[in-house]
């Protein structure tokens, strides 16, 4: 497939904007490709500047749910623009779209709209903070919450040692509040617990994750998150900004029963817009400024475009309800991409749930950060060449998740990804 216009556009690019990306994982780097440079995406296909077309696997990191540029939030989008792309003061789609969450997410009586899942995980994490009055987190080792400093945080050696900044700039000091433990293992939850007792403010989990690809909390993990959060008076925040509206429209907590205090979103309640939130009990919540001391703002929070793509996204989905129908198309495309690998002598495994999945290049079971980090990366680059290459494109880094969209369902879209991983395993 011939790529010039991209490959030229990214030179250009280079000049100007660092690495010729806004975000780090868009340079390709880890699948060894040169980036491609989009011209349009409607419902599940991508079009590159090439005139090259790819059925869409990444869809925006799993924000274009309906598939992209979906008439309707086209339409609304388009008539709040038209009546003032920012106010910087409360406006009615905000309201609109803070109802529709609150009535879709049992645990989120009250929330605040943020820009960035980055931004809604560091307030929820600073109001765990002001309401425990403690400083101490814990996350899981692979799970992915944004950019803020004191979660760019690493494991130490052993459970004296607290977190380790994972990048430069970011004070050994701020990580030091962060800890680090071991998904799907709660032994490694509880020995915190044991040396920092009465420090931890909350706990943050995924609780599915899906940036180490998707991995599934094993039977009793949230369960037991939940218990050790409720006997140490500390918080569970679980980062729903992939699963919210995703897995269901009440996230994984509608699914498992298990019941978060602070909720994440982000990706699909936004509607393609920079839109996050976070939310909680109004107990909770009302320590928030301007109600209370812990304070947290945005020029562009609320965003009248934003909340209006996005409650139109969720309106559709409390409409449709097309959980199940995404479900079964996930899972019988997995079944087929199994079956190709198998025909052609490929080890793989493939974790999914809903509408997401990962291909992971190893034999035994993933399960954790560990296990994810021993699948072949050359190999998942292989695969990935050879789909962009028969026009599929999936995330360019092996751990991440691999998205269906409604748009998926229709004009036998999942017919080319079907083929093109059957031709990928194929040839490797
Ligand atoms: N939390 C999770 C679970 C995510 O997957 C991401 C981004 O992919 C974030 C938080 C950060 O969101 P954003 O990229 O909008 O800042």
């Amino acid at each position: 497939m011939a790529r010039a216009i991209s490959q030229k556009l990214h030179k250009r690019a280079m000049q100007t904007i660092v690495g010729g990306v806004n975000s780090p994982v868009r340079a390709f780097d880890s699948v060894d490709e040169s980036p491609i440079l989009v011209d349009s995406a409607k419902g599940a296909l991508l079009f590159d500047v090439d005139s090259n077309e790819y059925v869409d696997h990444l869809m925006s990191w799993g924000a274009a749910i309906l598939g992209h540029a979906d008439d309707d939030v086209c339409r609304a989008s388009i008539e709040a623009l038209q009546r003032g792309s920012s106010y910087g003061l409360t406006n009615i789609h905000e309201i609109e779209l803070a109802e529709i969450i609150t009535g879709a997410c049992e645990s989120i009586e009250m929330l605040r709209t943020v820009s960035s899942g980055t931004e809604a995980v560091m307030s929820a994490i600073r109001l765990a903070r002001g309401f425990t009055g403690r400083e101490k987190i814990i996350k899981f080792e692979g799970c992915y919450h944004g950019h803020s400093d004191g979660l760019l945080s690493k494991s130490g050696s052993g459970l004296a040692t607290l977190g380790i900044p994972a990048s430069k700039g970011v004070c050994k000091g701020v990580c030091a509040d962060t800890l680090i433990a071991k998904y799907n293992d709660l032994e490694s939850v509880r020995d915190f617990f044991k040396v920092y007792r009465g420090e931890i403010a909350a706990i943050i989990v995924e609780p599915v994750a899906g940036n180490m690809g998707v991995v599934l909390p094993e039977d009793g993990f949230l369960e037991g998150l939940r218990s050790i959060c409720d006997e140490n008076n500390s918080l569970l925040i679980f980062d729903e900004v992939i699963t919210g509206f995703r897995i269901s429209s009440g996230g994984v907590q509608k699914e498992t029963h298990v019941l978060a205090d602070i909720t994440t979103l982000g990706k699909i309640i936004g509607g393609g817009f920079p839109c996050a939130a976070f939310g909680a009990s109004k107990e909770i919540m009302e320590i928030l400024a301007p109600l209370g001391e812990v304070y947290q703002a945005g020029t562009l929070s609320g965003n009248p475009v934003a909340a209006s793509a996005g409650k139109t996204v969720l309106k559709k989905l409390l409409k449709q309800n097309p959980y199940e129908k995404l479900e079964r198309a996930t899972s019988e495309l997995v079944c087929d991409i199994k079956s190709f690998a198998a025909a052609a002598n490929v080890d793989i495994q493939v974790n999914h749930i809903g509408s997401m999945f990962t291909v992971f290049f190893t034999d035994p079971p993933v399960r954790d950060y560990d296990s994810a980090c021993r699948a072949d990366k050359k190999k998942y680059s292989e695969l990935f060449s050879h789909l962009l290459n028969n026009g599929v494109l999936i995330p360019p880094s092996s751990m991440e998740a691999c998205f269906l969209s409604l748009a998926h369902l229709e004009n036998n879209m999942l017919e080319k990804s079907r083929a093109a991983f059957k031709t990928a395993f194929c040839a490797m």
